[in-house]
């Protein structure tokens, strides 16, 4: 009986929140999907879609979670992050006070090992082979959309 592996999969985010990011994300997930035999981004995946939202989301690792440090003191704040993220998603601030420093910044500030990223647009490429985009798509993307977050996510 072969191994149950454990499923990566890679979402593609917008550093820039704006109408043009989303639509230029959207322009590459329609190149993605026609260049499926040429070009194929973290070697290979299972299938792709496209998912975007009113209000941001938090794309971060499944399984085996993630840990959080501040960005100004690298100080561990993995259950202030949290606690402020549920409260963002209730109604409060999208901010966050640094229990160490004291320093007071956005969520998308906090640094994620591995790295996660909030966005209200993302392609989704599900059950990928290698946790790398490749060059052909990272030079694709900076070109058509700037700065982007590929996050890497392992799914139970
Ligand atoms: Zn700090």
């Amino acid at each position: 009986m072969p191994l149950a592996r454990r499923r990566l999969d890679c979402c593609i985010c917008i550093e820039k929140q704006t109408e043009e990011a989303v639509l230029a994300l959207r322009g590459i997930f329609g190149l993605i999907q026609a260049g499926r035999d040429q070009h194929v981004p973290c070697g290979s995946f299972q299938s792709c879609s496209f998912e975007q939202s009113e209000k941001l989301r938090l794309y971060a690792n499944h399984q085996g979670g993630y840990r959080v440090r501040c960005p100004f003191c690298a100080h561990n704040i993995a259950s202030d992050f949290s606690k402020s993220v549920h409260l963002w998603r209730a109604g409060a601030a999208f901010s966050m006070t640094c229990p160490s420093c004291a320093e007071v910044y956005s969520l998308s500030k906090a640094q994620g090992i591995p790295p996660f990223a909030f966005s209200r647009a993302a392609i989704v490429l599900h059950d990928v082979e290698v946790a790398d985009i490749g060059d052909f798509w990272h030079a694709q993307i900076r070109e058509k959309l700037g700065e982007y977050h590929a996050i890497f996510r392992r799914v139970g």
